[in-house]
């Protein structure tokens, strides 16, 4: 297999990471990330304690040079999740910047402090380009249904996904991506760094998220933006009253979403504040990514994911297993994906990963429609969004978009409970929104009644002064009960 990152052997001074204030070039990056690969020869899988910090970013690329599996691990973890990723991934060796205080979970483990100073004598020249089936990182799945669980990622899957993400967004090496992601997932981590790396480009991580701080990246010459829809939701309304964020976002070249669904109201407000229409993707950690909203598209394709990707393979399938064949934006079926982006497997769990494949289709448990563009639109996980009550099957997407739509509310969530005469019933969870009296349930419950087919009603409201999210912007629904 070619490098994963050509622009590597060039080794020029062109800035490959910036984290900050701090920035490193394709030289220096070569030669840290070479040293520091040198040293990790004979292990079997390395641990990276994946602060968001340029250690991470170099720890991660070395771990790829020596064809060591990497497994990044999220530092605000507590410590029962710390203790399945450890004895789960038995690293050998955790990398780690230099003064970070390990927890307890890694006492047994090795550590190696990670410096971004680049070594005294030039390294010997890269091991041999390890196999394309090889893996590259073993990174945990965000949690959101169940434990978090160990996904194989070969080599050949992470190239694969950037160079389709590289046609379609029409990206190059010169784009500066800005975000402000964590690097334990692949949004932040395999997009976030690893992309710009890929294309000869450069990562610009802002550190903590802030507004402020991305319209300040964007207008010192970030082209491309990627980030959670938590982080869309605040530059939206801080775009609303900030000249400067609407300028930022306006000048970007393409604002990228994913990780979860893009309620319809922020899209429509940065529409509004900016002139811009955020691009939504859809991935997963087992797939990486398989579709998206190509760069330009117009009205119709809000509130999509877009199309599948170059290379990439997307069916519908519905109950009973069959495939829908239609494109009438209006059936609903399970996603299922074939493609050279898929995972090889979960570390440790065999059955798992046979339960996972209809053969080379990989089940994703979420669901959707397709229109006649070919473009799909998420509905909903199979598990925790896909409500059937009173006979009919109803996404709690539509839903929570049009509760979102209410001037009283700030956030939504829609879940489903048992019920004896309707098989279940819709239950909407709230927040009101800040300084506005709260709309009454029956308020909310008329306002969806107007705006949707009657059996689409909540039956319940339940208040409350804050969802349930996990580092990622992601309703733990399986929380709200
Ligand atoms: P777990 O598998 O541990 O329950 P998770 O599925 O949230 O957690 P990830 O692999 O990080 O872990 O997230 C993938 C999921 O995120 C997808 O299966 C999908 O449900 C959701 N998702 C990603 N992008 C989008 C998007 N643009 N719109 C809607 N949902 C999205
Ligand atoms: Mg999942």
């Amino acid at each position: 297999m070619s490098p994963l990152f050509p622009a590597l052997a060039a080794a020029s001074d062109a800035p490959a990471l910036r984290f900050g204030d701090r920035m490193v070039s394709y030289a220096e990056l070569r030669a840290t990330a070479g040293a520091l690969a040198g040293r990790l020869a004979g292990h079997q899988r390395v641990a990276v304690w994946a602060t968001p910090s340029l250690e991470t970013a170099v720890a991660t690329v070395a771990a790829l040079l020596a064809g060591v599996p990497a497994v990044p691990v999220n530092p605000g973890s507590g410590q029962r999740e710390l203790a399945h990723i450890v004895g789960d991934s038995a690293p050998s060796l955790v990398l780690a910047p230099a003064g970070a205080r390990l927890p307890p979970a890694f006492a047994g483990t090795a550590r190696l402090d990670v410096t971004t100073e680049p070594p005294a004598t030039a390294p010997a020249g890269p091991p041999a380009e390890p196999a394309p089936e090889a893996t590259a990182l073993v990174v945990y799945t965000s949690g959101t249904t169940g434990p978090p669980k160990g996904v194989l990622l070969p080599r050949r899957a992470v190239a694969a996904t950037l160079d389709a993400l590289g046609e379609t967004w029409g990206w190059t090496g010169a784009d500066v991506v800005v975000h402000a992601l964590p690097l334990f997932h692949v949004h932040g981590l395999v997009l976030g760094v690893l992309g710009p790396l890929r294309h000869g480009g450069t990562a610009h991580h802002v550190g903590r998220f802030s507004p402020e701080a991305v319209a300040g990246a964007l207008a010192g010459g970030g082209t491309v933006l990627f980030g959670v829809p938590t982080m869309y939701h605040r530059l939206a309304e801080a775009a609303a009253r900030d000249a400067a964020v609407a300028a930022a976002l306006a000048g970007a070249r393409l604002l990228v979403s994913g990780s979860a669904p893009l309620p319809l109201p922020d899209h429509e407000r940065i529409l509004a504040a900016t002139g811009r229409r955020v691009v939504e993707r859809y991935g997963m950690t087992e797939t990486l990514m398989n579709t998206s909203v190509p760069a330009g598209a117009d009205a119709a394709a809000t509130g999509t994911v877009g199309v599948p990707l170059p290379g990439v393979a997307l069916r519908l399938v519905d109950e009973s297993g069959r495939v829908i064949e239609g494109a009438d934006g209006e059936t609903v079926g399970e996603i299922q994906v074939r493609g050279p982006n898929l995972f090889t497997g979960y570390l440790n769990r065999p059955e798992a990963t046979a339960a996972a494949f209809d053969g080379d289709w990989f089940r994703t448990g979420d669901m959707a429609t397709r229109d006649a563009a070919g473009r799909y639109r998420i509905v909903g996980r199979g598990s925790t969004d896909l409500i059937k009550s009173g006979g009919y099957r109803i996404g709690a997407g539509e839903i929570e978009n049009v509760l979102l739509a209410h001037p009283g509310v700030a956030e939504a969530a829609v879940t489903a409970a048992p019920d004896p005469d309707l098989g279940e019933r819709i239950i909407a969870w709230i927040v009101p929104r800040d300084g506005t009296s709260p709309p009454s349930a029956r308020e909310l419950t008329e306002h969806v009644a107007s705006q949707l087919a009657a059996h689409k009603r909540p039956r319940e409201v339940r208040f409350r002064a804050a969802l349930p999210r996990n580092d990622m912007g992601k309703i733990l629904k399986r929380e709200l009960v």
